[in-house]
């Protein structure tokens, strides 16, 4: 989670802006909020509300993901730092009740994705540079990766019980980096439909939950990994979380090879093969963490698609040609000027 927003996107959140506001003269307007929170713009957008009502689940919608941001933020003095201190020192530390149900659900996803959504990876995430507002500019030392991989930390590592978490190993160290913005997507959704509002986007950075719909369904634009601009867009009506994990994000290069913070936990090094992995499925926790497991997964993510019950995918190859499933394919509309090279693979 970054406290600086950096500066592509602002230029995301414009985009996903124009492409939902590109709408026809006639339509009742929609209610907009935006704030920066988790290290991304969030944008709120209702459909069918004043702003009287709304006004009071928007604010509290508002603090709950300031609050999340402050609570388990992976490097500044947070909730989830001390607790990652503590497991380094003593390999326990209590763990409040609503982060014990997370990392309880951050499991079950670790263990359905094979360990490659793995939140215990902050210890990597630190070594490669990326537990920083700034970017990194070099490869950490090759000792020192084999070294974390020697003692790889796994979730299944972490025993949660009676609000404490522990372990015994030593290099297990909390990142929800992957994760958080689902948790607190979801968190929004729930709070927006108990407060009576059914049409609505909660849109963290690109990665959103849309539910009901305006007078049409919502549009929503997929960003192209390598150009300015949009790559694809999928109309949604009803209750749908759209997440992408990109290796555009959060980059830096070293001898023109391009270093992400997507990494596998097998390799201790970034995810090769994939620049982009878009899942869609009903809970936005759910696609958070799918979307860089099965970016990770490299060619093998149909499997991991299967284990994890997601059943569309569209995943952009690092060579810029597409593989959809089937399910996903009937959902896309690309909105290049010439299309992409589409290969559909079935789920096993
Ligand atoms: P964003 O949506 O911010 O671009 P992603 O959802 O794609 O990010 O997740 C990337 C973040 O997840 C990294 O910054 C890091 O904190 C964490 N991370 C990196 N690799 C993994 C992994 N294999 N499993 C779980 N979390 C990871
Ligand atoms: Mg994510």
């Amino acid at each position: 989670m970054r406290t600086e927003l950096p500066k592509h996107l602002h230029l995301l959140a414009l985009l996903a802006a124009i492409l939902l506001a590109a709408c026809r003269p006639a339509e009742a307007p929609l209610l907009e909020r935006r704030f920066i929170a988790l290290g991304t713009i969030v944008d709120i957008t209702l459909f069918g509300v004043d702003a009287e009502q709304a006004d009071p689940v928007l604010a509290a919608v508002e603090r709950d993901f300031h609050r999340l941001h402050h609570d388990w933020h992976a490097w500044e003095d947070s909730r989830l730092t001390a607790i990652n201190t503590a497991l380094q020192q003593g390999g326990q530390a209590p763990v409040p009740a609503d982060l014990m149900a997370v990392l309880e659900r951050a499991r079950a996803l670790n263990r359905s994705s094979d360990g490659l959504f793995e939140p215990a990876i902050g210890g990597l995430m630190a070594l490669w540079g990326f537990h920083s507002n700034d970017l990194p500019d070099r490869v950490p030392d090759a000792a020192a990766i084999e070294a974390w991989l020697a003692g790889r930390p796994r979730m299944t590592d972490l025993e949660l019980q009676d609000g404490r978490a522990r372990t015994d190993n030593p290099r297990l160290q909390l990142d929800l980096g992957a994760f958080a913005k689902g948790v607190a997507v979801d968190r929004a959704i729930a709070a927006l439909r108990a407060a009576g509002i059914d049409n609505a986007i909660v849109n963290a950075g690109g990665d959103l939950r849309a539910i009901g719909a305006r007078e049409r369904p919502w549009r929503i634009g997929i960003r192209h990994p390598r150009a300015p601009g949009v790559l694809a867009s999928i109309e949604t009506r009803g209750d749908e979380s759209i997440f992408t994990s990109g290796d555009y994000e959060r980059y830096f290069e070293a001898e023109g090879t391009r270093y992400h913070h997507i990494i596998d936990p097998r390799s201790g090094y970034p995810a090769r093969g994939t620049a982009s992995l878009t899942v869609i499925h009903t809970e936005a926790a759910t696609a958070d963490a799918a979307a860089p497991a099965l970016f990770v997964a490299g060619d093998a993510w149909p499997r991991t698609a299967a284990d994890m019950g997601i059943n569309r995918v569209m995943r952009v190859r690092a060579d810029g040609t597409v593989e959809m499933t089937p399910a996903m394919a009937g959902r896309i509309r690309f909105e290049t000027e010439t299309e992409p090279a589409v290969m559909l693979r079935e789920l096993p």
